[in-house]
């Protein structure tokens, strides 16, 4: 699949450790991700909050990668095709 959206973007590093809005909320996650085009670590489906999909539905960033221990794939919710996580953004990943 093509996305158009992944060369594009220049990964920053992480803005923060867990998902921002749940740190605010006092809420709990499942797994985070991590927003390729502005560092955003929200996080999953399978979490209450589902903050990463909101972050899309709200900013429409594209790509979010995995930010779990281990993990690497990214993923374009506008092509909604799994992608190689781009070098740039590899060594903030955990
Ligand atoms: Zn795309
Ligand atoms: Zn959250
Ligand atoms: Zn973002």
């Amino acid at each position: 699949m093509n996305c158009r959206h992944l060369a594009s973007i220049d990964p920053p590093p992480p803005r923060s450790d867990g998902c921002e809005e749940c740190l605010e909320m006092g809420s709990d996650w499942v797994h985070l991700r991590l927003c390729l085009n502005c560092g955003h670590v929200g996080c999953c489906d399978d979490s209450p909050n589902r903050h990463a999909t909101k972050h899309y539905r709200a900013i429409h960033h594209p790509i979010i990668a995995s930010y779990e221990p281990g993990e690497r794939w990214a993923w374009c919710y506008a092509d909604e095709t799994e992608l190689p996580v781009p070098s740039a953004a590899l060594s903030y990943l955990r």
